[in-house]
């Protein structure tokens, strides 16, 4: 499989079917596994030999989508989680934990910002947000001793700020630490973080995977590639025996590869339960059948509105990567040559109240908490998603109090013009 393009990835990843059996993926609807004896039971749990015996921890539908992802990404191992908020919290709390401290980028997701900023804080693990366009310098400057990972956004929802992979990975793996990124707007069809330096990629499955607005995921990828035990002081967690786990010591007995997402799956999925329901899984696999053939279609959709947008004199500003004009486009060419995301983002002249009766006079394009559907819809972030922060903290994350963000769709992209043509008549 791994020598196949992307496109086949995308169709027939993870899942190899034997002589007879089923064509599409099972939906092994189980929470439990039944076995001939206690000791081959008894092995599973002492992670001596692989299989199933309890959905919490691992299913085979999941696995098997997660396989698939993992190749997507070209990494060593995947898991499945209930949303994205659960790959995020998972990904750093597997290895940090009360004392630790982590570099984030500011421009991110409104829920990862008050995972980090207000409940892992209150877990003991601070946080130092950096301008992502910050200079290699004050970068350097955000870490401290006790800096045990370094998080970003490939394409930053919703501040569509694209991320320097190089940059932020250089600076973390000068430090000692990996370099998280949240892949989810550009997915693995336009970026892969991975060739770029970065070690461990986080999706919110529940956006273009899915890609239909069908059923909440996350899953999180490990490269394989970070040296946990060239760093071990920083990561005992990986590096030492695991009392709850019968004294196991993960990159001992599962190599760089399996490490990280054995002791993810071992602790944190048998302690905290976020787990993927295996029918969840079945439809974000039939998401991910199409998901090459969706993205270009999102692209050159955002693409037209983007550039109908910056030409109407009712728009103040157009952020969207894919425009010449834009702050990231030379970032964007560098690290998603064939295309960002579907996702535009825009400021109404008239600010905040224009903004509020452009959106109601929309008729096509729907009100939603929700991007990368094969619907069009939009959202007031001010008002919505990021209402908890003030208007400093606001620009800080790059969404101005007046931005609409808009996730354009598989529709026809002169009827999404349509609609915003006539949505701006009204204003
Ligand atoms: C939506 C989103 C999340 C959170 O994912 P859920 O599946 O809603 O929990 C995380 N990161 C990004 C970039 C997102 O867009």
């Amino acid at each position: 499989m791994s020598n196949l393009r992307i496109e086949t990835k995308c169709v027939q990843g993870g899942y190899t079917p034997g002589n007879g059996e089923p064509r599409q993926v099972p939906i092994i609807q189980s929470t439990t596994f039944k076995y001939a004896t206690s000791e081959d039971m008894g092995k599973l749990f002492d992670l001596e030999a692989s299989g199933y015996f309890y959905s919490r921890l691992q299913n085979p539908t999941c696995d098997t989508v997660a396989a698939k992802i993992c190749q997507l990404e070209g990494g060593s191992a995947a898991m499945l989680l209930s949303s994205g908020q659960a790959a995020s919290f998972f990904s750093v709390f597997n290895i940090a934990g009360n004392g630790d401290h982590i570099v984030a980028s500011s421009a991110l997701y409104g829920g990862t910002y008050n995972l980090f900023a207000v409940t892992m804080k209150r877990m003991g693990i601070s946080f130092t947000f950096v301008d992502p366009d910050c200079t290699v310098e004050e970068l350097n400057a955000a870490f401290k001793p006790n800096t045990k990972a370094v998080f970003g956004e490939t394409i930053a929802n919703p501040a569509l700020t694209v991320l320097d992979i190089e940059k932020f990975a250089n600076a973390a793996h000068a430090h000692g630490v990996p370099l998280i990124v949240d892949n989810t707007f550009a997915t693995p069809i336009n970026c892969r973080p991975f060739e770029h330096g970065a070690d461990i990629v986080t999706h919110s499955t529940t956006k273009y995977m899915d890609g239909h607005g069908v059923a909440v995921g996350g899953c999180i990828v490990d490269s394989g590639k970070f040296d946990w035990k060239a760093h071990a002081d920083k990561f005992p967690g990986l590096c030492t025996p695991d009392d709850s786990y019968h004294g196991i010591t993960y990159v001992d007995k599962f190599g760089l590869e399996g490490a990280y997402i054995t002791k993810a799956t071992a602790q944190l999925m048998r302690d905290f339960g976020c787990t993927q329901s295996p029918q969840s899984a079945f439809y974000l696999n039939l998401g991910l059948e199409s998901l090459h053939v969706r993205m270009p279609r999102h692209c050159e959709n955002a693409q037209k509105v983007a550039e109908f947008l910056e030409k109407h004199d009712k728009i103040g500003w157009v952020n969207y990567a894919g425009l010449p004009s834009n702050k990231y486009h030379a970032l964007a060419k560098k690290y998603m040559p064939n295309g960002t995301c579907g996702v535009v983002s825009f400021g109404v002249k008239g600010g905040r109240a224009a903004a509020e009766k452009f959106m109601k006079a929309l008729k096509t394009i729907a009100i939603e908490t929700h991007v990368a559907d094969a619907r069009s819809c939009c959202l007031h972030p001010a008002n919505a998603t990021h209402r908890q922060m003030n208007e400093q903290e606001l620009i800080a994350a790059g969404v101005p109090s007046d931005l609409i963000r808009l996730s354009c769709g598989l529709e026809n992209a002169q009827d999404l013009i349509d609609d915003i043509t006539q949505a701006l008549a009204n204003i």
